[in-house]
């Protein structure tokens, strides 16, 4: 079934347990996501970053509402980093549940006023949208960018931030960095910082660049109203280190013999992540789960 992130994240919240959004930016991806969450009957979120929907192109959507539409479990197409307007209205098109408006190097106000007007026009369409305050850092090697010194999240901002705007769920700075560390940095998370927006803030809290901070920080960030965590690097750096053994050890040439090793390299940190978050065995807590008409009826319209 395909949800909205309210709707997905009000449960992980009462329930303690954080979903992963995991960056699909191929099909094989897509696969290893949506076939290890039915495994594990976890729920999933399918983030797509702005240069991945470029990438993909609109009609890649049809096929990822095709496959997760009928399945049992409940799964977020998510826009990660929606930039502008443009880039958000694009992925509602595609029939996203939810979008992601970042205009976290914005100012203040500026970042306010953005992230208000996208939440009207999501809203009145019944898509979820997440807002960011602070910077996520960056190890140089993702995508989805990042800046050098990370600003932490004011958790008095947080709660202003969230009564004036409307979003959803907040992304918050607590120290994390896209990409991979690089050996000598040992990330560290300000656990402070996220339990004090915590007490100041209702709505689901969500840790970018997750990849690769300890399993202990990371367990107790979801005691501590974290129920969204982002996941790219590390997943797709297991597929294409095995793509890059199975390349230097074989002359093979055909996509459907070099990756299905990669699809389970990538299964396998997929696995870990949803124990982690503790989300494995939740799908069955959303049989109830009514999602609103507005919703269904892009979904169902836009389907195939
Ligand atoms: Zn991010």
């Amino acid at each position: 079934m395909l949800i909205t992130m309210k709707e997905l994240l009000t449960v992980a919240k009462e329930n303690q347990f954080a979903v992963g959004a995991f960056n699909v930016a191929d099909s094989t991806f897509l696969r290893a996501v949506v076939e290890e969450a039915e495994q594990l009957n976890s729920p999933a979120i399918i983030a797509i970053h702005p240069s991945e929907h470029e990438f993909l192109t609109d009609e890649f959507f049809s096929y990822v509402k095709h496959r997760v539409y009928e399945s049992k479990v409940p799964f977020v197409l998510h826009l990660d980093h929606g930039g502008s307007m443009e880039e958000v209205l694009r992925a509602i098109r595609c029939g996203f549940t939810s979008v992601m408006i970042d205009g976290s190097l914005l100012p203040y106000e500026e970042n306010v006023a953005v992230t208000k007007k996208i939440v009207e026009i999501a809203h009145a369409v019944g898509v979820s949208v997440e807002g960011e305050l602070g910077t996520i850092g960056s190890t140089g090697n993702s995508v989805e960018g990042g800046v050098t010194e990370v600003t932490y999240t004011d958790p008095a901002e947080a709660r202003d931030f969230v009564n004036r705007t409307g979003v959803d769920t907040l992304a918050v700075a607590i120290g994390t960095a896209h990409g991979i560390y690089p050996k000598h940095i040992k990330p560290e998370l300000q656990l402070d910082i996220l339990e004090e927006i915590n007490t100041l803030v209702d709505i689901p809290l969500v840790l970018h660049g997750g990849s690769s901070n300890p399993d202990s920080e990371i367990a107790q960030s979801v005691k501590l109203g974290v129920s969204k965590i982002n996941i790219s690097s590390d997943m797709k750096y297991a597929y294409y280190k095995k793509a890059r053994e199975v390349l230097n050890t074989t002359e093979y040439w055909d996509p459907n013999v070099i990756y299905p090793e990669c699809i389970l390299e990538a299964r396998k940190v997929i696995n870990h992540k949803m124990h982690l978050f503790n989300s494995v065995g939740k799908a069955s807590l959303y049989d109830k789960v009514v999602t609103p008409k507005t919703v269904e009826k892009a979904v169902a319209s836009s389907r195939y």
